[in-house]
């Protein structure tokens, strides 16, 4: 199709993900815009998606996520770091292991203080209760009635129970809400999850939204460069099944593809880094060094046992009655092992005693398996990870060629600095401290990951080397900011550029001290105000 005969749009959206579902159905909530929203990925249709569990199910499903993986960093972490991102309808929410939580509002008011404008904790907590249908109702933190399903775990587990007690017994508080007053403590997870099922912004904002006349949603449609005239965006060139589209954008094009994707795409389009841009043969539109760099990511140090007790998801793979036991579990009442997002309880504590607010965040995992997303041990266990929440180390994102099908080299750098490396190492000494309680020891054979040979700072840290995993908590390669390497602005235009947002996980200041998918759900609300405001 000529260009002249593309279609027309007010908005483009490129990515329906954690912010680009909840953009697309807050901008044609008035009727008085039309939003086409570009999924490269399929619908999601995958009945695993939507049963809770089955995300072991999406892990490495090429159908749905772009599986990506990092560079090994020969300094340290020196393999390849499996990097899933979902590539479906819901994006990375479509595929996430749902445990919500927002981070600290120190994190927000730190954005603030870095010059952000408008995203400050008291700016931000509206959009996250505007966002919330919180099971326990609504009150000064939380909201209800909103479009994610926020839900309590289905019942309490005698696992999870020993570990918030054994955590009291070390010394840390009981805490029941980590997104109210305090965040520090040890207590049970909230899902985002409704009824048992899993509440992606597919299935919480876009499917409401979907029978709008003024929203059209193209899947597997792959974006593959802004069109610019000038400095001013003008639409968006792309692939549909096996044909080259253009689509036309009269007001902007907003980009919520995510952490990796955004800065790829912003990258193909000649927005970046100029010699890498040339290096690859691709005209340069704006030298942005600031675009696929600042890449932070939550590394996690994983300490696994072996259960004297049944008490794990182990078995429900492991063993054919446990299955069917389980499978009809749900089918009547939705509870179980099946509607279980990936960790049952936590803690957030400090491991450095100067730091602002706590800098770990452990996870109680109701399984155990050797490679992350692989089959499970073929006995009961149960793996505590924790995430160093607020690393030093940063790296990059940066096209390898001009090919938009290529993945990106993603190189995040973990552990590069000491700072990172010491707060790891202990709070892998912090948690022994507690699953050392008689209340966890009751039901542990033995901790055989990494084990009772790994005890000295030295041998903790090539345990790291070779065991750390990641959170999945990508951000800050689009950086919002005013300095030479921020890529938007406080209202998340890119800067130098007209009718350009970026609107997803990659525009964080500074990677927040928790999961990342209520934050980026948070991000969507807030930049789809901005837009309808400025379209005014
Ligand atoms: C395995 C895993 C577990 C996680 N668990 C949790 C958790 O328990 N709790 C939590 O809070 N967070 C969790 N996260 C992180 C969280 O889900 C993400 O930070 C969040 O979803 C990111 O949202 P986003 O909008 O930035 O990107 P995404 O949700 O990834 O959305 C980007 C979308 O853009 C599409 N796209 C990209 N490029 C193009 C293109 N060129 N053309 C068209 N479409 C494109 C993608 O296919 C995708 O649908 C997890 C992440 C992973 C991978």
């Amino acid at each position: 199709m000529a260009e002249t005969d593309a279609p027309r749009f007010d908005y483009i959206i490129v990515g329906a993900g954690s912010a680009g579902c909840v953009l697309a159905s807050r901008l044609t909530e008035s009727g008085k815009h039309n939003v086409l929203l570009l999924e490269a990925g399929p619908p999601d249709r995958n009945p695993w998606i939507h049963v809770p569990l089955g995300y072991g199910k999406l892990f490495t499903n090429a159908a749905v996520n772009w599986l990506y993986s990092t560079e090994p960093n020969p300094n340290a972490v020196n393999r390849r770091v499996p990097q899933p991102r979902g590539k479906v309808l819901g994006g990375t929410s479509s595929i996430n292991g749902m445990v919500y939580i927002r981070g600290h509002r120190e994190d927000y008011n730190q954005w603030r203080q870095l010059g952000n404008e408008g995203w400050s904790y008291e700016d931000v907590l509206p959009y996250f209760r505007k966002s919330e249908d919180q099971a326990r109702g609504a009150d000064e933190y939380h909201g209800a009635g909103g479009p994610l399903g926020v839900s309590d775990v289905y019942e309490e587990h005698p696992l999870a129970d020993a570990f918030i007690e054994s955590a009291v017994a070390a010394g840390h508080p009981r805490n029941d809400d980590f997104n109210g007053a305090d965040q520090t403590g040890f207590g049970y997870c909230q899902w985002t999850m409704k009824n048992g099922r899993r509440c992606s912004t597919a299935v919480g904002y876009l499917k409401p939204a979907r029978k709008r006349a003024n929203l059209t949603i193209a899947t597997e449609a792959h974006a593959l460069r802004v069109l610019f005239d000038g400095q001013r965006a003008t639409g968006l060139e792309y692939m549909q099944h096996g044909q080259r589209k253009t689509a036309h954008a009269s007001a902007e094009v907003i980009l919520s593809g995510g952490a990796y994707n955004s800065p790829q795409l912003l990258q193909l389009s000649g927005v970046g880094p100029a010699g890498l841009l040339r290096k690859h043969g691709i005209e340069v539109v704006s030298d942005m060094p600031g675009v696929g760099a600042n890449l932070r990511d939550h590394l996690n140090a994983p300490l696994m046992f072996r259960l004297s007790e049944d008490l794990s998801a182990n078995s429900v793979i492991n063993s054919f009655s446990v299955r069917i036991k389980t499978a009809m579990r749900y089918a009547v009442n939705r509870k179980g092992y099946l509607s279980m997002g990936v960790s049952f309880a936590q803690g957030f504590f400090k491991v450095d005693p100067s730091a602002v607010s706590p800098d770990i965040q452990s996870q109680l995992m109701l399984f155990s398996s050797p490679v992350v997303g692989g089959a499970p041990f073929p006995f009961p266990g149960a793996t505590i990870v924790s995430a160093l929440l607020r690393p030093e180390s940063f790296g990059h994102v940066n096209i390898v060629s001009a090919d938009p099908f290529e993945a990106p080299k993603i190189q995040p750098n973990y552990l590069t600095t000491q700072k990172d490396r010491d707060v790891l190492i202990g709070a892998v000494k912090m948690m022994r401290e507690i699953t050392g309680q008689p209340a966890f020891q009751k039901f542990i054979i033995e901790e055989h990951e990494p084990g009772p040979d790994c005890q000295t700072d030295d041998e903790i840290l090539d345990y790291l080397h070779r065991g750390a995993r990641t959170s999945y908590h990508p951000v800050s390669t689009c950086r919002m900011g005013s300095d030479p390497t921020a890529v938007v602005d406080a209202r998340l235009r890119v800067h130098g550029l007209e009718g350009l947002r970026v609107a997803d996980a990659s525009i964080m200041p500074t990677l927040i001290s928790g999961n990342t998918n209520a934050p980026t759900i948070m991000i969507g609300e807030k930049a789809a105000d901005m837009v309808l405001e400025d379209a005014r």
